[in-house]
């Protein structure tokens, strides 16, 4: 009873998004985790949370193969901004990997980009036998500043 009307902490949500996106996607693995963290940004920075119609518009950039391609899912389940909406548009590239948050009214934006180390290191792991779910985990549990480039513009 008492824990009714305490906040989530950030840890907690992560953790719901996360089954969110499991559920939504199939299996759980570090690069849909990946997509939960930029979506969750956006929503951090961009907008107050739980705020309804959001005119939000979210450019990703990155290889269009998976493990790559499961970051997708995580920014279309935290976002709302979706393939289907048109509020999603997907471009195919070599390495990079970005995703760019634009909101309307008030004009702001957020551009992601995953560290290309981290990305390195995921595959590496991937290559070398380690269980998605532990990376997803591993993943979740990581800092911000390692993970991303943030630019708020
Ligand atoms: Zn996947």
């Amino acid at each position: 009873m008492l824990g009714r009307l305490r906040m989530p902490s950030e840890e907690e949500k992560l953790k719901l998004l996360i089954e969110d996106a499991e559920r939504f996607h199939g299996h759980l693995g570090p690069f849909l985790v990946i997509g939960i963290r930029m979506g969750r940004l956006a929503e951090k920075i961009l907008f107050v949370e739980g705020k309804k119609n959001i005119k939000l518009q979210v450019y990703a950039k990155l290889p269009l193969l998976t493990p790559f391609s499961c970051i997708l899912d995580g920014i279309q389940t935290t976002t709302k901004c979706t393939v289907g909406n048109q509020k999603l548009k997907v471009e195919n590239s070599q390495k990079e990997i970005t995703a760019h948050f634009i909101l309307q009214k008030p004009d702001k934006s957020l551009k992601v980009t995953v560290n290309q180390k981290m990305i390195e290191e995921l595959t590496e792991k991937i290559s070398k036998g380690f269980s998605n779910e532990e990376l997803a985990w591993e993943t979740a549990h990581m800092p911000e500043n390692r993970l991303f480039i943030i630019e708020k513009q």
